[in-house]
């Protein structure tokens, strides 16, 4: 083989690792470039709490990150200690892999009313992001509301009627669990702006709301009474969709099980304004009807029918936004940066030299944590061939002098080392208690035990 390319991924979450391990197979030499001092990504700060088996997928980026080619840089921003153009001028080329770092919003009135919340905050904040610390929820309240259809408004919602029984053998924070479980709240309701037929959520996430210890599931029949269009849709639905209907029904049937909280599915409303003196006290709400969109679902149209509805507490759960990196190409729509199979798009269309993407970055922020395996795949094969074609390749600088200018910079880089330090401090201080690891919550922790 030729020389090694130098290659620096950027962002240290699924999509960031399953572009490096194909790179590092392929005989190739990866900096992975990370803002925080630890890695994995939403596998990390993402993932629910009390889903200990979706994250044992780390044990497979571990296994990447021992090979020797491999390097972590964490606590190395991009667009504060690097620019694009210092990657792009160290490296044979850069593959971003960022995610989506924020939220989509709703743009409805009172949206920015105190304890209004976007639910990305709330799950970054229980899983001990570093960031989020010092939000303060306010769970002194009877009702909160979940608005959106997908895994993550179920997630919350969860974490939200989860019992200190169901929490306690979790990694969430302490701060977390203690505030959850000493709230007075006894009801989430999680509104969905179209019906069921058309929800986002999978169907083993649906089934588990029904498992809860400490929360009955509500679901009123009557809001499963399919419109024409989504008998048609679901005529030519998944299996999932199917599945998930069939939950439904289950939940419908269901006497309540007198259970101190209770979860509330509800289909065909959207929020059209948050309301309160000061602070969230109601939302009122605007009944749909469901319109074909000529693509195959259908449409939620607003119907002069109105609801109030009382909440001290409101989590817009509608999706995640990407955010651009300063120096490379963005597409505000989609919230992507713009590419043709994971190569990076310059303004006239044509790729450009030695810039990719891959994961949320680059198709949005849909599919499970697997779906970045095959994108990954697309784009490391898409810089291969610009590797064999000559188009990348033979400029990137030494390992030495990439660490020389960080020095330069006054940047503190948490090589995996110091990853593996605080990761074993972390899981030291779980072991005694049950617990896969109690999480270091602040960067002056999280840095003083990598320097460890
Ligand atoms: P999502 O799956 O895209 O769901 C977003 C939901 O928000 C949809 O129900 C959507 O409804 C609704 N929505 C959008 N705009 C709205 C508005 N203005 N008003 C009311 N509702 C609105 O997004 P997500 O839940 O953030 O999840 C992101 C990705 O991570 C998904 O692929 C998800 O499966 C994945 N994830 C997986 C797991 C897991 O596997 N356990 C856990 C968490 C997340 P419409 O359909 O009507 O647009």
């Amino acid at each position: 083989m030729s020389e090694p390319l130098r290659l620096a991924v950027v962002g240290s979450g699924p999509a960031g690792f399953y572009a490096a391990g194909p790179l590092l197979a392929a005989g190739h030499e990866v900096d992975m470039i990370e803002r925080l001092p630890t890695p994995w990504g939403l596998v990390r700060l993402g993932v629910a709490p009390d889903h200990p088996q979706l994250k044992t997928v780390s044990r497979a980026f571990e296994k990447i990150a021992a090979q020797p080619a491999f390097r972590f840089l964490g606590n190395v921003e991009v667009g504060r200690d690097l620019e694009h153009a210092d990657l792009a001028s160290l490296y044979d080329a850069v593959i971003y892999t960022v995610g989506s770092q924020t939220d989509r919003q709703l743009g409805i009135p009172g949206e920015d009313l105190a304890g209004s919340w976007a639910a990305t905050e709330l799950v970054a904040w229980y899983n001990a992001h570093p960031d989020y610390q010092e939000l303060e929820f306010d769970f002194d309240v009877e009702r909160g509301v979940v608005i959106g259809n997908g895994n993550v408004a179920l997630d919350v919602a969860r974490m939200l009627a989860l019992t200190r029984e169901e929490l306690a053998p979790t990694d969430a924070t302490d701060a977390s669990i203690d505030a959850i479980t000493s709230s007075p709240i006894r009801e989430i309701v999680v509104l969905g702006r179209r019906g069921p037929v058309q929800a986002a959520w999978t169907s083993t996430e649906l089934h588990e709301m029904g498992d809860l210890a400490g929360a009955d599931i509500v679901v009123d029949p009557a809001e499963l009474e399919l419109d024409p269009a989504s008998e048609t849709e679901l005529a030519e639905a998944s299996n999932i969709v199917h599945r998930n209907m069939d939950i439904l029904r289950e939940f419908a049937a269901r006497e309540p099980g007198g259970k101190p909280r209770r979860i509330v599915l509800r289909f065909g409303v959207s929020p059209i304004a948050l309301l309160g003196d000061g602070r969230v006290e109601a939302m009122e709400l605007v009944h749909n009807e469901l319109v074909p969109d000529g693509k195959g679902s259908v449409r939620a149209q607003a119907t002069a029918e109105r609801e109030m509805l009382e909440a001290g507490i409101v989590f817009r759960s509608v999706g995640y936004r990407g955010q651009p990196c300063p120096g490379v190409p963005f597409d505000e729509g989609s919230g992507t940066m713009p590419n043709d199979a994971g190569r990076v798009l310059g303004e006239d269309g044509k790729p450009l030299t030695g810039v990719y993407c891959a994961g949320w970055i680059k198709r949005g922020p849909t599919g499970v944590i697997g779906t970045n395996k095959k994108d990954a795949a697309e784009t490391v094969e898409a810089l291969l061939a610009d590797a064999e074609a000559g188009v990348i390749g033979g400029r990137g600088a030494s390992a030495a002098e990439v660490d020389a200018l960080l020095v330069d910079r006054g940047v503190e880089a948490v090589v995996y080392s110091g990853w593996e330090a605080i990761d074993a401090a972390e899981k030291a201080a779980g072991e005694p208690h049950g617990r896969p690891r109690i999480k270091l919550t602040t960067w002056d922790e999280l840095l003083a035990t990598a320097r460890g």
